[in-house]
């Protein structure tokens, strides 16, 4: 018989890594793992961006990293050798983003070892199960370790129905290259893909502030007061999602995960432990808004038309949140967008508009289209930079991400990733 999962949910008032180092280490003792925090350990965080003004909660705190290395140095049974691997969102440069999230801090005082994914030495795995990829290419240190912990952010997101904690983490495994690569209507199928990748040993969830209701980057964070752990993703993100009150049925890649067998996505077989009960953390969370909706139901001043197919993953999804920058950082703007009329997908119909764009490579307008301008951004999907970048050069409107310090990390420092791997033969 299959034992009963378990999670765990702990109250961590504040981001004081001494409570966080202490929570941890209880958790690792709770869940009988003591005895393998020894080797080489790869934390694999969420710092999909870092940015002190205009995305200040889109990563796993330092602190919260701080208290968990404490928690595992204090637990070590022999020599530890720990690495904090991540990529960093489509076109940016991890190390730029480690730097902003505060990572050197820890580097100097816990001496680990800080692991852009991209600059790393390659491993690649051939899946069994794979629908979307047959074969992924990742940091060594994912794949060859004693033990893989997770240190997610729970966080919304539109372009995963609402909702973004253990699996969706492992969409940072992934170069650029691969993770565009189908990321549209089969996003939720590449998430579950890389479970046969990244299967953590133990996940602590940083969930003292969670990032919510807007664009995944640049959303605000609202206290929760909360760590989660647990030691299968799956139970893992299906308890978050109940604290979001999320159905985990309706998450595409929850309920595709359970079924290749990851999992139960009953809260019944579910043991859950902890100071605080699943009740308690809902009240906290009953008003919280996370966003998800479709992009042309959002009411902006722009007129949206969609067509088929609708990308949730792809370009909807990615125009959606480009959309919400504006919510979370310009708001006055945000429902005063100069009315520009947007075609995404195949659409069976005429339009006429004054100024016209069409967002994604498959997309076009099968019908008569009368517009004094037409603007088109190709892509399957375009990345986030590429609408930051080609909104203004097309249609003059100023994204709050179009800063001259992000510029230089996406241009700039992107190049100089690219020669450090060029050097060392790691492209
Ligand atoms: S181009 Fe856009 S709308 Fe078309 S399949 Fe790709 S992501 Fe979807």
């Amino acid at each position: 018989m299959r034992t009963q999962e378990k999670v765990i949910l702990r109250n961590v008032p504040t981001y004081n890594p001494e409570t966080i180092k202490k929570i941890i280490q209880e958790g690792i003792q709770d869940f009988g793992l003591a005895s393998r925090i020894n080797g080489n350990i790869t934390i694999k965080p969420n710092v999909v961006m870092a940015h002190p003004k205009i995305a200040p909660s889109a990563f796993t705190r330092t602190e919260f990293l701080d208290g968990l290395i404490s928690a595992l140095k204090a637990e070590r049974k022999g020599d530890l050798k720990i690495t904090v691997a991540e990529k960093t969102g489509a076109g940016l440069p991890t190390s730029r983003m480690f730097k902003h999230a505060g990572y050197p801090n820890l580097k100097k005082k816990h001496k680990i070892k800080l692991l852009p994914i991209e600059e790393a030495k390659k491993r690649t795995v051939h899946l069994q199960k794979g629908e979307v990829h047959t074969q992924v290419t990742t940091a060594r240190e994912i794949v060859e370790n004693d033990f893989l912990i997770y240190a997610p952010k729970l966080k919304s997101n539109v372009l995963s129905h609402g909702f973004s904690a253990a699996l969706k983490l492992n969409m940072g495994l992934l170069l650029d290259r691969e993770r565009l690569w189908n990321h549209n209507y089969e996003l939720d199928k590449k998430i579950v893909d890389l479970l046969e990748v990244g299967c953590p040993d133990f996940i602590a969830t940083d969930a003292v502030e969670i990032s919510i209701g807007g664009n995944q980057l640049t959303q605000h964070g609202r206290h929760l007061g909360i760590v989660v752990m647990a030691t299968n993703p799956l139970v893992h993100d299906v308890v978050c999602a109940h604290i979001l009150h999320l159905d985990p049925r309706h998450i595409p890649h929850l309920r595709l995960a359970h079924e290749r067998g990851y999992g139960s996505l009953s809260l019944d077989s579910i043991k859950l432990e902890g100071d605080i009960a699943l009740e308690e953390i809902q009240q906290r969370t009953k008003d919280l808004a996370l966003g998800f909706m479709k992009v042309d139901e959002v009411d902006c001043g722009m007129r949206i038309i969609v067509g088929e197919p609708y990308c949730t993953g792809g370009c909807q999804g990615i125009f959606l949140d480009w959309l919400y920058m504006f919510k979370d950082r310009k708001p006055r703007l945000w429902k005063n967008m100069p009315p520009w009329t947007v075609v995404i997908g195949q659409y069976k119909g005429d339009v006429s508009a004054s100024r016209l764009m069409v967002i994604g490579s498959c997309s076009r307008i099968e019908g008569k289209v009368q517009a004094r301008t037409r603007r088109k951004i190709k892509g399957c999907p375009p990345r986030h930079k590429d609408l930051v970048l080609l909104f203004f050069l097309k249609a003059g409107i100023l994204n709050p991400l179009f800063r001259l310090d992000l510029i230089l990390d996406a241009y700039f420092f992107l190049f100089l990733s690219w020669l450090r791997r060029l050097i060392k033969g790691r492209l």
